[in-house]
């Protein structure tokens, strides 16, 4: 039997429960295998009878003294009741509609059980045990003591239950064999039962102290003692990242392999010119991180570098100058926005900024015409543009470039690993690529998901910036708060209504979008220019909408969460939020910064019910920092990696066993190992196949070349 093999290969998975082995991800050997449990059942120590008190969870062991059988309720649902002794006294085990347990449940015969122990029904002060969660039957006393033990809790599932998986997963384990059978099958004398192939390298293993992991396998399923089960917890999350930092690394050497990349050379004319051209200096952080690329471009290695920086802090100026920087090179370069109305302000002021120097800059959107769309193709084809902005409409299979340079693609998590790889290709040589983000990512993170990514960061706003001053008020403030942003707007100023949801519905009471607009503009702003945008709007309505407020149309903008990304209007310096407390810190962080962003004071007003204490503590941050990395690296702390990494479309596999905010030490480890492995031969026979068996979707790339 192999790993690879599908599940039906074991006995007692038919056809039906195939099925539900599937829906539940399981279809391999291997995804049985390492289905690991969630917790344990202490069954090493069994409690007397005599001693058992209701409500706690126990295991006995005794004798079948009586049984009987009882029918009850319309549908007749069958109830058995077998009284137990063990000397210390007696206990009813109650099993609902498992009727076919009557033939094994003989008297005289010796049954170990583990359930809740609960008054029997009607049967003063007499004891019974309902919701067994595991039983065995057995003959002798010995048995009874060779079964005793930790037991695996697995996640159970419609028709797949607890003991079915205990039992197919033993199956499996005992099939492994023993550690003689093994090197026979492996001399291939014998057949061999189940081959699990050891996947990180001895010298690794020796290193960082890690089980086998065959005993890792044995003992996080079946573990001797439950201290057991930390090692080998250690030793199979270290396998998964080490495996995935090993495809990540392998990919990246791949894609350089086969091409050479561009080497820039030091700044000139059409650089300085720029530089001389922008009406304010570089901050400190933007000079480093002007430098960091630099250094990268005038190298034949391609860059590869993530730019980090707070929403305003000043990333599109430093792109801007690499992208000069390439065009000065007689190359072109492309700029990847993960809007249309994104592509489309960075297109305007490209246009502005370096027309004066010579340098063509064109727009590629899903909104131009079939005609226009190709018109783009030539002039790129053709090098009659030098800088191209874009969305999604950039990594189509008619863009082609007569000489790429530089790539970059902003706001990186909104594309997936695969599709900024598309865009890379798209040159004779391998570009160089910066990938910038206002996402404040934390370190843990970009160590998994940008492992092959170098980091600058830019942590200072631009000088002169007036702070955006948060305050955090109750609902019953809302009539004053309206009346200060229609002040602000009499003043000249735009203001933003931040709702978490577009219609009101039965279970939440919380105010809508459609709501909040028919309020507002019906009362207080009713002589005001007013729109809404939300997530149901057509892209075109809602870009629409966008750009009468952006012109400055409209004063008062109502909108769901999708003006977090990237939209830029100085004039508005007002944001209310409703229902506060609903949002994630770095959400609130990224909606904050929508405002702030021109000459003006600018106010965010978080409207908070704030009935518990985390929500006062979460709104409390928000009003005290505008620090969008100490506020990520809190939201992680309070909401889990789960939902943080969920919001990000990071095109990596779910992890089994390692958990990357509580790993990282782990996570650490297994990324030195796997700088190491991946210019080892003898290491890479062991990884590749790991990696055809777990990951072949994501590494698609490497192992079909
Ligand atoms: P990001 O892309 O990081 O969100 P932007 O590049 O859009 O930030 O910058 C926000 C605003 O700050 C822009 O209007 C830009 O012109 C301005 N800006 C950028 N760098 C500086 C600087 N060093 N000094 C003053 N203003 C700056
Ligand atoms: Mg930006």
């Amino acid at each position: 039997m192999e790993l690879e093999n599908n599940i039906d290969v074991l006995k007692g998975v038919g056809p039906k429960k195939l099925q539900q082995l599937r829906g539940m991800g399981i279809s391999r050997v291997f995804d049985l295998l390492t289905y690991f449990p969630r917790g344990y059942e202490d069954q090493s120590t069994v409690a007397a009878i005599g001693s058992l008190r209701a409500g706690e969870q126990a295991v006995i062991s005794g004798v079948l003294v009586g049984l009987q059988e009882k029918r009850a309720g319309r549908r007749g649902m069958v109830i058995l009741t077998a009284l137990v002794s063990d000397g210390t006294g007696t206990l009813q085990l109650t099993w609902f509609n498992q009727k076919f347990l009557k033939q094994k449940l003989k008297t005289g015969r010796r049954i170990l059980a583990s359930g809740k122990v609960t008054y029997s029904y009607g049967g003063q002060g007499q004891l019974a045990m309902t919701q067994i969660s595991a039983y065995e039957i057995m003959d002798e006393q010995a048995e009874v003591e060779k079964k005793c033990g930790i037991l695996p809790v697995y996640c159970a599932s419609e028709g797949i239950t607890q003991k079915f998986l205990r039992t197919l997963i033993s199956q499996l384990l005992a099939a492994v064999g023993t550690e003689q059978e093994r090197m026979e099958a492996a001399a291939g004398k014998t057949a061999g039962g189940l081959a699990v192939p050891e996947v990180i390298p001895d010298s690794v293993r020796r290193e960082y102290g890690l089980l086998d992991r065959l005993t890792a396998l044995q003992a996080i399923h079946y573990p001797a003692h439950l201290e057991d089960v930390k090692q080998a917890r250690y030793r199979l999350a270290f396998e998964e990242l080490y495996l995935i930092q090993c495809g990540l690394l392998l990919l990246k050497k791949r894609s350089q392999e086969h091409k050479q990349g561009v080497c820039h050379r030091v700044n000139g004319y059409q650089v300085q010119a720029l530089l001389r051209s922008l009406p304010f200096e570089l901050t400190a952080d933007q000079r480093k991180a002007w430098q960091d690329i630099c250094s990268d471009m005038e190298r034949t290695v391609p860059m590869r570098r993530l730019l980090q920086g707070d929403v305003g802090s000043g990333k599109t100026v430093v792109a801007m100058l690499a992208l000069v920087k390439t065009v000065e090179n007689g190359l072109q370069g492309a700029m990847m926005a993960p809007t249309e109305i994104l592509a489309r302000q960075h297109f305007d002021s490209f246009s502005r900024q370096l027309s004066p120097l010579g340098i063509r800059v064109s727009l590629l959107s899903g909104r131009l015409t079939k005609k226009q769309r190709q018109e783009v193709y030539d002039s790129l084809a053709e090098h009659e543009t030098d800088i191209v902005i874009g969305t999604h409409a950039l990594i189509q299979a008619e863009v082609s470039f007569a000489a790429l340079g530089l790539v970059v693609t902003d706001e990186q998590h909104r594309f997936g690993i695969n599709q900024r790889a598309l865009l890379e290709q798209k040159g004779a040589r391998l570009p160089d690529v910066l990938v910038m983000t206002a996402t404040p990512i934390p370190r843990t993170l970009t160590l998994t998901v940008y492992v092959d990514l170098h980091v600058s960061m830019i942590r200072q706003l631009p000088p002169g910036r007036k702070p955006i001053r948060t305050f955090v008020r109750g609902r019953e403030r809302r009539e004053l708060i309206y009346k200060f942003v229609l002040e602000e707007i009499h003043k000249g100023r735009q203001a933003y209504v931040v709702c978490p949801l577009i219609e009101m519905n039965e279970e939440s009471r919380l105010t809508s979008a459609q709501e909040v607009y028919e309020e507002l503009t019906g009362g207080i702003f009713a002589g005001t220019a007013c729109g809404m945008v939300h997530g149901k709007l057509k892209a075109r309505e809602k870009e629409d909408l966008m750009q009468k407020f952006y012109a400055g149309e409209i004063k008062l903008l109502v909108a769901t969460t999708v003006i977090e990304v990237g939209v830029n209007v100085p004039n508005a310096s007002i944001m209310v939020v409703e229902h506060a407390q609903q949002f994630g810190l770095a959400q609130l962080h990224q909606l904050r910064g929508r405002i702030g962003r021109g000459e003006y004071a600018s106010y965010c007003i978080l409207v908070s019910e704030g009935h518990t204490e985390a929500a006062r503590q979460r709104m409390a941050i928000m009003e005290s920092t505008t620090d969008g990395f100490l506020l990520a690296e809190e939201d992680l702390k309070l909401r889990g990696p789960g939902q943080f990494f969920g919001a990000m479309q990071h095109g990596l596999p779910d992890l089994k066993v390692a958990d990357v905010e509580q790993d990282i030490d782990v996570l650490l480890q297994a990324r030195r190992a796997a700088l190491a492995s991946v210019d080892n031969h003898e290491d890479m026979q062991l990884i590749l196949p790991a990696l055809e068996l777990q990951y072949r979707e994501q590494f698609l790339h490497i192992l079909e070349n």
